[in-house]
């Protein structure tokens, strides 16, 4: 019997082990000369903007939307297939999330319904890149500046992801990146915000800890309500060491997507009734290589027999409006057919950088014995 294999294995080699063993003995643990070291080269990675780091990618995403200025009574729109920290984070704030549903085809936010979600209230938009695919940048920048709204992007899966040949992050607006242990750079858990200007890269400093300001020589202040979110040297030491190897991680993700379709075949969705993801190469990192199984078919039931075969499969995601606490605030089922339909059907395969073209092969062996 073949070893398991899971979904996904965090990447990290002998350079961030290493870095972090001298960290350590640096003495220098919490935030310090690392953590400004990984933000002044994750600053030239996005193409000079300014970044600050933080011990999550959720938080990032909180703490844009206040520096926006937005709270109660305010709407913010986003995708409901997404991780719950994306709406969520709109709660925190005091703010009324609004969904708008999905396109079947990208499987994130459907950008028309996103517009004809906006009403007056509506003052930033949260767009999610499930997978590292992003939308359409040019009509989300178009519907923003018509409307005049802030964008947030949840780009936690989309590190080294392109639109036109550009990076995401490199242009827009407030664009939130996370490290956590299963995207395609890890801090184990962190996150980072590229930010538009020195006055909001202050603020980010300020919410990030406890709202405090320096002033003088021995004087500190505080104006604004901060929390506690700022990344360690340990973490940064670790994303140092993966930062110059990211270019290979995503050349790696690529070349198992593309053995993944050439394997799966060009019949295979007419045949098994299975939807694959978009055949994206130009724009997406390939976070994740997900299929959305037939009508009818129980996703827990092809998990488990995928398990049978000794492969880990992962579920992103439920939708976000059935959870409890939104269903509380209103949120019913019928409400996005489409996000409800892709949410109860899809799957995520194997796909990390440590896999074997004969892994893929193995997956995609499975996935079709256990839907014959
Ligand atoms: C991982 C993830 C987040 C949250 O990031 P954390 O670092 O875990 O806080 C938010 N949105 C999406 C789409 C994610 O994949």
């Amino acid at each position: 019997m073949n070893e398991f294999l899971p979904f996904v294995k965090p990447y990290i080699d002998e350079a961030a082990i290493s870095s972090v063993v001298e960290t350590l003995r640096s003495g220098w643990i919490t935030s310090g000369p690392k953590v400004l070291e990984f933000e002044r080269q994750l600053s030239e990675y996005f193409g000079g903007r300014p970044v600050r780091t933080f011990n999550s990618g959720t938080c990032t995403m909180e703490i844009a939307l206040r520096i926006a200025g937005i709270g109660a009574g305010d709407e913010v729109i986003t995708t409901p297939i997404s991780w719950v920290a994306t709406a969520n984070v709109i709660l925190e704030v005091g703010a009324t999330p609004v969904f708008a549903d999905i396109d079947p085809v990208t499987r994130n936010i459907d950008l028309d319904k996103m517009e004809a979600a906006i009403t007056p209230r509506t003052r930033a938009i949260i767009p999610v890149y499930l997978a590292g695919l992003p939308v359409d940048m040019d009509r989300l920048y178009a519907i923003a500046r018509r409307h005049n709204l802030r964008v947030v992007e949840d780009a936690a899966q989309a590190i080294g992801s392109l639109w036109q040949g550009r990076r995401i992050g490199s242009f827009g607006d407030f664009v939130s990146f996370s490290f956590q242990a299963n995207k395609n750079l890890t801090t184990s858990e962190g996150g980072c915000l590229v930010l538009n200007n020195a006055e909001e890269a202050r603020l980010a400093e300020k919410y990030r800890l406890q709202g405090v300001t320096r002033s003088g020589f021995d004087g500190i202040e505080v104006d604004v309500l901060g929390g506690k979110f700022n990344m360690t040297d340990i973490a940064a030491a670790i994303g140092l060491g993966q930062l110059p190897q990211l270019p290979a991680i995503t050349a790696r993700r690529h070349a198992l997507a593309r053995h993944y379709f050439a394997t799966f075949g060009a019949d295979f969705e007419r045949q098994s009734g299975v939807q694959l993801p978009l055949k994206n190469f130009e724009n997406s990192n390939w976070h994740m290589f997900q299929i959305v199984l037939p009508q009818g078919v129980v996703r827990a039931g092809f998990m488990e027999k995928m398990k049978a075969h000794n492969i880990g499969c992962g579920v992103h995601y439920p939708p976000i409006h059935l959870f409890q606490l939104y269903r509380e605030r209103g949120f019913k089922q019928g409400m996005f057919p489409v996000a409800e339909s892709v949410g109860q059907r899809i799957v995520t395969l194997p796909l990390f950088p440590q896999m074997a073209e004969a892994d893929v092969e193995r997956v995609v062996a499975a996935v079709c014995a256990v839907l014959q």
